[in-house]
């Protein structure tokens, strides 16, 4: 008989820590915000395996094993209940993961695959510059207030028709949910290579722009934007600024438009840096949420952990910025989402860059709203004056 207080250490042990420990690894999972995902470290395949920090649970698709640690450890080494609390409480050895389910070779020859299908979606698209055809994305940008600047975004394309793929419950492979016009954006790395597709699918007659999608078996509205090949350590340059200028980074699209729209800035170059986290790189540790919990497999409620300010510098799948080009930097601070969590990952980024680039600086929206909703105030209350 084991001792409840040991079955309940069990329990509550980290799942992502215990993925690691089953041989998954930090090139084979990848993050999205909460989640982790990637392939099974007991089953293999490619993208099966979900992780849930905030709820410490897993989730893998194709054998239907869902739960905490134990759950975990019994799918990968087909062990007793018994078993599996020992070996996550020490009293047992683990069996050495034996073999990673995907090799780094192969993980590799998958991201290449993507990144040459994500530029073949890029190169279905055309030029935004309405001389030349382009009518969608001004019109989009017009919906959210946003006036098409007046030099051409080479990074931006739109395209009619893009089939929406979504793996639905249950299923191994994607299948097409929708199709409608979308943006594109191309992302690019640190040498100006392309690396990925993001995309925004529209639909035009709704007060936002965006196509509502949802799940044909839930009904759960699903993301109208969808980044396609590699993200990480990429940008999408809206503007070239002038030679010396600064570089200003937000996370969205939209937010860096209605930014420089605001500021009425003239010279900078402007990146979007697609998410926070791309934008902040990892943390060295945690801290607290002053008001955020969660709740752990034991049903108890704990406080939630954010990244802390200080930056992990051997983090190097984020935004990298070049020494010596650009002669000060505006972080673009949205305040619609979670303000404390959104801080610290702005000081972050701000510590991590501020090596790198001189005069490092936070430009907040207000609060509770972020930039975009700021400039269409702006227009709703001034509707005759041109913002910049
Ligand atoms: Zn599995």
């Amino acid at each position: 008989m084991i001792p409840a207080e040991t079955v309940a250490q069990a329990h509550a042990a980290s799942i992502v820590a215990t993925a690691y420990l089953c041989g998954a690894t930090a090139t084979t999972l990848k993050r999205k915000g909460n989640e982790l995902n990637g392939p099974c470290p007991a089953c293999g395949g490619r993208d099966r395996f979900w992780l849930n920090e905030a709820e410490n649970v897993f989730l893998c698709r194709a054998s239907g094993e869902a739960g905490d640690a134990i759950v975990l450890i019994r799918h990968k080494h087909g062990c007793s209940f018994a078993e599996a609390v020992e070996m996550l409480t020490g009293e047992r050895p683990v069996p050495a993961a034996t073999h990673a389910p995907v090799s780094k070779d192969e993980d590799n020859k998958f991201r290449e695959w993507a990144r040459r299908d994500a530029w073949d979606i890029w190169q279905s698209g055309r030029p935004i510059d309405p001389s030349r055809g382009g009518h969608l994305v001004v019109r989009y940008q017009a919906i959210r207030g946003i006036a098409m600047p007046n030099w051409h975004i080479r990074a931006l394309r739109e395209v009619d028709n893009l089939p929406y793929w979504h793996k639905r419950a249950g299923d191994q492979h994607s299948t097409i949910i929708h199709r409608g016009p979308a943006q594109l954006a191309a992302i690019t790395g640190p040498d100006g290579r392309f690396t990925g597709v993001h995309r925004t699918w529209f639909d035009l007659s709704r007060p936002n722009g965006k196509a509502v999608i949802a799940d044909p078996d839930t009904g759960e509205v699903l993301d109208a934007k969808k980044v396609w090949g590699t993200q990480r350590g990429g940008k999408i340059v809206l503007r070239e600024g002038e030679l010396g200028a600064g570089l200003a980074i937000g996370e969205g699209i939209e937010t860096v438009l209605s930014w420089r729209e605001l500021r009425d800035d003239r010279s900078s170059t402007l990146w979007c840096g697609i998410n926070l986290d791309n934008i902040s790189g990892k943390a060295t540790g945690q801290i607290p949420h002053p008001s955020l919990t969660i709740k752990d497999s034991l049903g108890r409620v704990r406080k939630a952990k954010v990244g802390s300010h200080e930056p992990d510098l051997t983090d190097a799948r984020c935004l990298t910025l070049p020494a010596g080009v650009f002669n000060g930097m505006t972080l673009i601070g949205d305040g619609d989402s979670d303000r404390f969590s959104t801080q610290a990952a702005m000081l972050r980024a701000r510590k991590r860059h501020a090596l790198t680039v001189p005069d490092c600086r936070i430009d907040w929206a207000d609060d509770g709203v972020d930039f975009n909703d700021m400039l269409r105030r702006l227009r709703e209350r001034r509707p005759e004056r041109a913002v910049a």
